[in-house]
């Protein structure tokens, strides 16, 4: 490798270092000027865990805790599963240099013989992602006042010997206005001069530069980076509008995925461009930062043999890198048997049986509208269902899963390592099971959940028992902190051999008279949550997923079950970067989920559940997906979120939480009926189902029980005022 980044680890998350960079601390932190110390930086990204503080009197020292110091907020990374700090800015707000960890990790590398590029996130993309408390101000305002920080840091970057700075825009991938483009100009105009020794890489990824593209070559920098793995035609755009004295950083190899590359082929498709371009201005590089894919493939001793062969994770993405280069500057030939094992890889996974499953390919091409649509209307099923039911109004009931306690987790754990025989183990579960029903019952809930002992995971329950998927033992991705998740990886094509859940919901449903509700993760969900297969496009594996949850769905049905909930956690998260390719989403996401949530009779009541409540934008397809009932997370924003499902654009029913099950706070029940009065206010007394935001497995149960238990109070209060 000839560019190795530096300044590309962190003790938690880039963005909170670009904060810390930049003397953004707010000041509940207590900071006052000079390096932000780790304590400061901590509890900015986790909240205050008890500081040590003097308390001014000679010889004493205590530890004060300061109960109300909140973590900065959190929220995903562009459209990745990676949570990043967000950055609270002042309108009056100002900066200073106040860590110098770029230059510090630059000549760390450096004693060590090893020339690194640093790695800092640019100005208009950590404004762009900033918050403001100050109502309606926008902290991109403050880039003037920013850039002298950026300025003083390029300037300490070049006197350390740096001849080169990676800058990251991914900003450049969004929807941008006029005021941000024109930002962009400006900040790069300043940046071009800080330290004219220096040369710039501007850095862009996750997508297309589309409509930014104009913008981003005319800045002054010396180096670009493409993403061409999500955005390969922007090549040739670039190729033909870029000045020739730009170096072109071209992102071949897959920063987001753990597949081979196909590498004679990638060699192929940038032939034209390269045959254009001076070589000595053309770098090899991944798609973006391997933050996002596990790193090393060769500790997955009980894959697949197969099905391994197929996989790069970081550590063989950089060996992809080298072959790429030396194939451009030495010629095909001195990498002869590289590409040969890259091309024969693609070539066997392309036919393999292991990928392609006639049957299931079969039943996609036979997919038709009918499988797409409920036999009746909601206004008809509704009343199909409150027949069969009879359900009291205000009906009250959880999202699925209760406590995964310790002894849960141990029982898991030690079964899983074989030290818990598997009769052992369902003995152990199913007596967990039947407790949680029978305090359902004596508590009054009206409709139960058996409460998903049996899952470690609400999409890995299910991958693992899909045709199509492949676990790791070691994949691990980063998810926010010392927090990381293994992705399934989805392979080939996806059928379901046998029943999922149905034992578990015959035998919770076996104890009572109540109804319980079938539990299952929707198809969108199951897709946005794992490593997808890059040979078909995502809504054909999304449609795959989507019937074999059809299938479940119809036994569940067949085995008795009046109410079947299909979750739909990331179903939000999964729309795209740009406005302009929302609707294809949304249009295949709900009929994939309709697919999955359709095949069933009128009296069978469909609940789905998504974790937040911003459906502004996008209330319709909400309304498409056409459960019979949805429940929301909407506790902390007091009902206002509802405004969207008002003015008769949802019709059916709905759950908004009124517990916040993200904080072992228990509601009193006169908070619950408050929270009532508010959703009534938006919606009819018909259509409000009464729950907790979402599931309890994070909560224990002396949290649940009190909780729980005010719920259906306030629920039975409201029954006998109306
Ligand atoms: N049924 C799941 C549970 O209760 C839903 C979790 C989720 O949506 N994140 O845990
Ligand atoms: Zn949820």
């Amino acid at each position: 490798m000839s560019k190795i980044p530096s300044n590309d680890f962190s003790l938690y998350d880039h963005v909170l270092d670009t904060a810390a960079m930049v003397g953004a601390v707010p000041s509940r932190y207590g900071w006052n000027g000079g390096e932000v110390p780790l304590d400061v930086y901590f509890a900015m990204a986790r909240g205050n865990q008890g500081r040590t503080q003097d308390c001014g009197q000679p010889g004493h020292e205590h530890t004060a805790y300061e109960p109300n110091l909140t973590a900065m907020e959190m929220t995903k990374w562009f459209d990745t599963n990676y949570h990043y700090i967000v950055p609270e800015l002042e309108d009056d707000q100002t900066f200073a240099l106040s860590s110098t960890k770029s230059v510090d990790y630059f000549l760390e590398a450096k004693a060590l013989g090893i020339h690194t590029r640093p790695v800092i996130l640019g100005p208009v993309t950590f404004l762009k992602l900033a918050k403001s408390p100050a109502e309606g101000f926008n902290p991109i305002a403050l880039l003037p006042r920013l850039l002298p920080v950026y300025e003083q840091l390029l300037r300490r970057l070049s006197l350390s010997g740096a001849d080169w700075v990676q800058i990251d825009e991914p900003a450049l991938v969004l929807d941008l206005n006029p005021n941000e483009r024109a930002a962009l100009e400006f900040a790069y105009g300043q940046l071009s001069k800080a330290a004219p020794e220096l040369k710039i890489m501007l850095a862009t990824y996750f997508g297309s530069l589309g409509d930014n593209l104009e913008t981003a070559i005319s800045l002054p920098v010396a180096g670009l980076h493409l993403d061409l793995v999500r955005a390969p035609e922007q090549l040739e755009t670039v190729g033909r509008l870029a000045p020739k004295d730009l170096v072109l950083s071209l992102g071949l190899i897959d920063g987001r995925n753990v597949w081979r590359a196909n590498l004679p082929a990638i060699l192929d498709r940038i032939k034209p461009i390269v045959a254009g371009w001076p070589l000595d201005r053309v770098e090899i590089a991944p798609s973006c930062s391997m933050l996002h894919v596990p790193i090393d493939l060769r500790m997955e001793t009980a894959l697949d043999e197969d099905i391994r062969s197929w996989l790069a994770f970081a550590a063989d993405k950089t060996d992809e890198l080298v072959v790429l280069a030396e194939a451009l500057s030495k010629g095909r030939d001195a990498v002869a048997d590289a590409l040969n094992a890259s091309a024969e890889v693609a070539a066997a996974r392309a036919t393999s049986t292991k990928v392609h499953d006639p049957l299931v390919e079969g039943r996609i091409a036979s997919i038709n509208s009918g499988m797409k649509h409920r036999k009746s209307a909601f206004s008809e099923r509704t009343r199909v269902q409150a027949g069969a039911l009879s359900l009291p109004p205000f009906p009250t009931t959880t999202i699925g899963s209760f406590p995964q306690t310790p002894e849960v987790r141990k029982a898991r754990s030690a079964h899983a390592k074989g030290r818990l025989s598997y009769v052992d183990y369902e003995t152990f579960l199913k007596k967990e099971t039947k407790a949680a029903i029978r305090w359902q019952e004596e508590i009054g809930l009206d409709v139960l959940v058996h409460g998903e002992f049996e899952r470690n995971d609400m999409v890995q329950h299910f991958g693992e028992q899909l045709s199509g998927f492949a676990f790791t033992q070691h994949a691990w991705v980063q998810s926010y902190g010392s927090r990381y998740v293994r992705p399934p990886i989805i392979f080939g094509d996806v059928s379901r051999p046998n029943p999922m859940t149905v034992r578990w919901w015959q035998f919770a449903q076996s104890l009572t008279e109540k109804p319980v509700k079938g539990m299952l993760t929707g198809p969108v969900t199951i897709l946005n949550w794992s490593f997808v297969r890059d040979d078909v496009p995502r809504p054909e594996a999304c449609r795959q997923i989507a019937l074999a949850i059809r299938d479940e769905v119809r036994d569940l049905e067949r085995s008795g079950a009046r109410m079947i909930q299909i979750d739909e956690a990331a179903f939000r998260e999964g729309l795209p970067l740009r406005k302009s390719d929302w609707k294809v989403y949304l249009d295949w996401a709900v009929e994939c989920f309709r697919l999955a949530s359709t095949g069933v009779k009128d009296a069978t009541q469909i609940h789905t559940h998504m974790c937040y409540s911003e459906f502004n934008e996008i209330i319709d397809a909400i309304a498409e997906m056409d459960a019979d009932v949805i429940s929301i997370e909407t506790s902390r924003s007091k009902m206002e979120l509802l405004d969207a499902f008002t003015n008769s654009k949802y019709p059916n029913e709905i759950g908004p939480g009124v517990y916040d099950i993200h904080s072992p706070r228990v509601p009193e029940v006169a908070e619950i009926s408050a929270l009532l009065m508010l959703a009534r206010e938006r919606l009819s007394d018909a259509q409000l189902w009464v729950n907790p935001d979402c599931g309890l497995k994070t909560r224990k149960w002396e949290e649940v029980r009190p909780a729980l238990t005010n719920m259906v109070a306030a629920a039975r209060a409201l029954r006998e005022k109306v």
